[in-house]
């Protein structure tokens, strides 16, 4: 049985891939720091017969400890400060976690003396392209990192770079512009969306606060995503793949069509008011990825299209406030 350890497997990419390892007959061990108490409860309901054990990312002798107990043959690193607007705010708990986290990982894994045994994927982000150098955005586009977040990442991306031609070691990075769905994290703008347009749908409430809506994102479903991660690490080196859907949204596109869907008509005015709270300190104007490579290599491609995507997320959230 082939073994995957996933750090930050209680979020929203951590749900979807589990599912997907399961399924492919994996035993799945994760990482938590027992902090979010709820959620690793909802996600042991979901997932029983997976492992979870207490560990961070800033903290190397726990990393030791869970890498020499697992022995894993695949090892995904999803766990990050996650949340662009709150690195701004965590500038230095972001750096460690998100970026030496990584390190700390790959160290763990070479103190156990696995690297030649172990397949790694990091979890690069499109952040990383920041203020855009070219559009599309591929594999060779230089980073130019808008966040804390994006710096973090990015130091991430080239420690594996270097790791893989240094010790020759099988680590893929897939650089995966913004993958949304129904287990995305509240805090989001698209979640925030969709929870907010099914509560209004509901009648619990009247409108919403929301930040700058002209913002462009290329948004995919992260259910299509984690398959790229999985594939990438059954090739027979790693290597970098930019995994998006080629295409771009504002939000404000996003938030129409969600009211659309919800059938809630009138002007977006009449929903939606201005949070100056929700601008940023520098702000990532523009994110279209060229997936080709992807495409190519992997013979993968974005399955749920943007319309999709929104659909899934407002339906999904209809019935939780529903229910609720
Ligand atoms: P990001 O691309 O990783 O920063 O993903 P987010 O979903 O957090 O934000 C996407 C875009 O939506 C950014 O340009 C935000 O500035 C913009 N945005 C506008 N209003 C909001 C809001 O209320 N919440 C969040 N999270 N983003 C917002």
């Amino acid at each position: 049985m082939t073994r995957a350890l996933i750090t930050g497997i209680t979020g929203q990419d951590g749900h979807h891939l589990t599912k997907l390892l399961l399924e492919l007959g994996y035993e799945v061990f994760g990482v938590t720091n027992g902090e979010q108490k709820s959620q690793e409860e909802s996600f042991t309901k979901l997932f029983p017969h997976v492992k979870l054990l207490e560990g961070d990312l800033t903290d190397f002798s726990s990393l030791v400890t869970i890498i020499r107990q697992t022995k894993p043959d695949e090892v995904y690193n999803l766990g990050a400060i996650s949340f662009v607007g709150i690195s701004f705010k965590m500038p230095e708990v972001t750096a460690n976690v998100t970026g030496l986290g990584f390190l700390r990982l790959l160290e763990a894994i070479r103190k156990v003396g696995l690297e030649d045994n172990v397949k790694i994927y990091q979890a690069s982000s499109s952040e990383m392209y920041g203020k855009v150098r070219e559009i599309p955005q591929n594999e060779l586009t230089p980073f130019y990192p808008r966040s804390p977040y994006g710096v973090a990442k990015t130091f991430a991306h080239y420690t594996a770079v270097n790791y893989r031609e240094a010790y020759d070691m099988h680590i893929s990075c897939g650089i995966l512009f913004n993958h949304e769905g129904e287990y995305r994290g509240h805090e989001f703008v698209t979640r925030k969306i969709s929870h907010h347009v099914a509560l209004i749908k509901n009648g619990a409430i009247k409108d919403f606060t929301l930040g700058d809506l002209s913002p462009q994102r290329d948004w995919g479903y992260a259910g299509d995503y984690v398959q790229a991660m999985h594939t990438m690490l059954q090739q027979s080196s790693g290597d970098d793949f930019v995994i998006a859907s080629g295409e771009t949204h504002s939000v404000r596109d996003f938030l129409t069509l969600a009211l659309k869907i919800a059938g809630l008509k009138g002007d977006l005015d009449s929903y939606v008011k201005f949070d100056k709270e929700m601008i940023r300190p520098s702000e990532v104007d523009l994110l279209i990825g060229d997936p080709s490579k992807a495409k190519n290599d992997l013979n993968w491609v974005a399955a749920t299209k943007f319309e999709e995507l929104v659909r899934i997320m407002v339906e999904n959230d209809l019935n939780l406030t529903k229910q609720a």
